[in-house]
């Protein structure tokens, strides 16, 4: 059950908390016990789970990483933007999430994330929803 998730990111450095959209898709697939994988097919964008209660704490992460990878420095790639290719692979391009009871297995202060770090621009999260019984007893091995 391939889906697409289409977000417009609204600044140049922003992570944009997708989670309810996630969940969404897992309702439509009627999936209740499974994994979610999700994948973003960008160069200059990520994907993470991190906390979702202080919005200061995702001020933190694009400020950290800002301070490793400077938007003003000296870089080879010519298209100008170098570091949100280098922040897209440090955040990474993919999760796997369980799914319980229909809804992503998050911690109560998690939230899932696309980073982007070179917009705003539309942007889309591909959404592989796999049921865990497809086969088997669904019973746990001995
Ligand atoms: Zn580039």
């Amino acid at each position: 059950m391939l889906s697409r998730i289409k977000v417009f990111t609204r600044g140049r450095e922003v992570l944009e908390e997708i989670t309810h959209r996630v969940n969404d898709v897992i309702r439509r697939s009627g999936v209740e016990d499974g994994v979610c994988y999700l994948y973003v097919p960008h160069t200059t964008a990520g994907i993470i789970i991190n906390e979702n209660a202080d919005p200061s704490v995702a001020r933190d992460i694009l400020d950290r990483l800002e301070a490793l990878v400077p938007n003003k420095g000296s870089y080879q790639h010519l298209e100008g933007n170098a570091p949100a290719h280098i922040k897209s692979t440090l955040t990474g391009l993919s999760l796997t999430v369980p799914i319980d009871e229909g809804r992503l297995a998050l911690g109560q202060w998690q939230g899932v994330f696309l980073c982007e770090f070179d917009g705003p621009r539309d942007r889309t999260i591909v959404v592989q929803v796999l049921p865990a019984r497809s086969g088997g007893t669904g019973e746990p091995p001995e």
